[in-house]
């Protein structure tokens, strides 16, 4: 049993903190067993880390993140999407048919998930089985909670980088088969997007979330010319969303991850309701390359639910607490333009962050009682001047701070000391 001391911040509900100053949490086995302001009487003989006026927050979820396109992050940022896929992004993909390739990128990446605090991932990859394979096998080493899956892609792509979709669906269903049943890594459908993807690809896809349960994540309305292009293709359909569903891929009980979500349509929210979708707001992504800001505040009111993504390489930074800034920032600007849509405030793009993120894995995302101790010990970014509020240090850390004002990670409990993480991958 360990207790921890220190200014505990956590969410209270969607548009509220909860903050204890100088606060207690008891952990046992990886679980929080209290969380107060002051230590009870039978804890007192417990070994204490007084983490003195620290930060204590939950660990961070990214929910769409593109692990392959690390190295390219910061790059091509003045293109648009099609141009940005097809001049940088295939390309560089292509290089992880290469495992050795694959063995540097990811093992970087997946220390700097632990050191900027994001624990709780859900990550595309590229079509190639080893590489995904490696990046799975990485995620369990570092003990991460993950969803990741094999990318699905048979059509308008490069001749150096597509599958036949037999090919696709066989690769596909064999990393399913290989990698269920884990509790904290779980493969996920992982179709590119429409676009890329044909109807018996799709239609295949549908079949195996049916047998093996499966959910799927994909980007969903992220641009206009994406929403369009989907349409031409799948004339049948009346939007991107029903696609998906009339072809069976919503048909698991796994999370169903759609990034971006910039034009929902009436068909698209119903789907996201009835089926418990979760929608990804990547702020960075949208600013760069897909220009658009999604509706948040809107949706958020419509009962979706929304958690935050780094979409790296689309987006340039993998620290989630700077999409949390970021996402009050931008819808600032969607407002100015479109006064008809709230703004959203640092509380809740912290709890999109962390509660629903949290919320399509067991029991984190939160500094609560019956939780797992995933969290972070942070700088208390105060000036030594101009003192602040623990909401302020929590807002200054979301703006300035990045991973060398955190302190302190644990997951399930346990220190983690992410270089000497970095050294078990290689070996993996
Ligand atoms: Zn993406």
């Amino acid at each position: 049993m360990q207790i921890h001391k220190g200014n505990i911040i956590t969410s209270a509900s969607y548009d509220e903190l909860r903050i204890i100053e100088q606060g207690y949490i008891v952990v046992k086995d990886g679980f929080i067993e209290d969380v107060s302001d002051t230590l009870k009487p039978e804890y007192e003989k417990e070994t204490l880390i007084d983490h003195k006026e620290k930060l204590i927050l939950p660990a961070f979820c990214d929910l769409h993140m593109h692990a392959p396109q690390y190295p390219q992050r910061g790059i091509g940022m003045d293109c648009l999407l099609f141009d940005w896929l097809s001049g940088y992004t295939f390309p560089q993909e292509s290089n992880y048919k290469d495992i050795q390739y694959a063995k540097s990128v990811y093992a970087r990446l997946v220390r700097e998930f632990l050191r900027q605090g994001s624990f709780h991932l859900s990550l595309f990859t590229t079509i190639h089985y080893d590489a995904c394979d490696l990046l799975y096998k990485m995620l369990k080493e570092a003990g991460l909670y993950a969803y990741t899956g094999l990318v699905n892609m048979d059509r308008n792509s490069p001749d150096y980088y597509v599958d036949e979709t037999a090919v696709s669906l066989e690769k596909t269903e064999r990393f399913i088969c290989e990698h269920l049943g884990d509790e904290k890594v779980k493969p996920i459908l992982t179709p590119r997007f429409a676009p890329t993807c044909s109807r018996p690809l799709m239609e295949g896809l549908g079949k195996l979330a049916e047998k093996y349960d499966v959910g799927v994540q994909t980007h969903l309305v992220e641009s206009k010319a994406e929403a369009a292009w989907a349409k031409e293709l799948y004339p049948e359909f009346a939007s991107d969303g029903e696609i998906y569903e009339a072809l069976g891929l919503l048909k698991g009980s796994g999370p169903k991850i759609f990034a971006h979500v910039i034009f929902p349509t009436e068909t698209e929210e119903r789907i996201l309701k009835e089926y418990n979708g979760i929608s990804v707001h990547c702020p960075d992504a949208t600013s760069n390359i897909i220009a658009g800001i999604m509706p948040s505040a809107a949706m958020q009111k419509k009962g979706l639910k929304i958690a935050l993504g780094s979409d790296v390489g689309g987006g340039h930074f993998l620290g989630i607490y700077r999409q949390i800034a970021r996402a009050a920032q931008i819808s600032k600007m969607k407002q100015f333009y479109e006064p008809e849509h709230d703004k959203i405030e640092l509380a809740n793009a912290f709890y999109m962050a962390t509660v629903n993120g949290g919320s399509i894995f067991d029991r984190v995302g939160k500094l609560e009682k019956g939780y797992r101790f995933n969290a972070l010990v942070v700088d208390d970014m105060l000036d030594e001047e101009y003192h602040t509020s623990l909401s302020d240090a929590l807002e200054r850390f979301c703006y300035i701070g990045d991973e060398r004002n955190i302190a302190e990670r644990y997951i399930d409990g346990k220190k983690i000391d992410p270089d000497e993480v970095y050294e078990r991958l290689l070996k993996v």
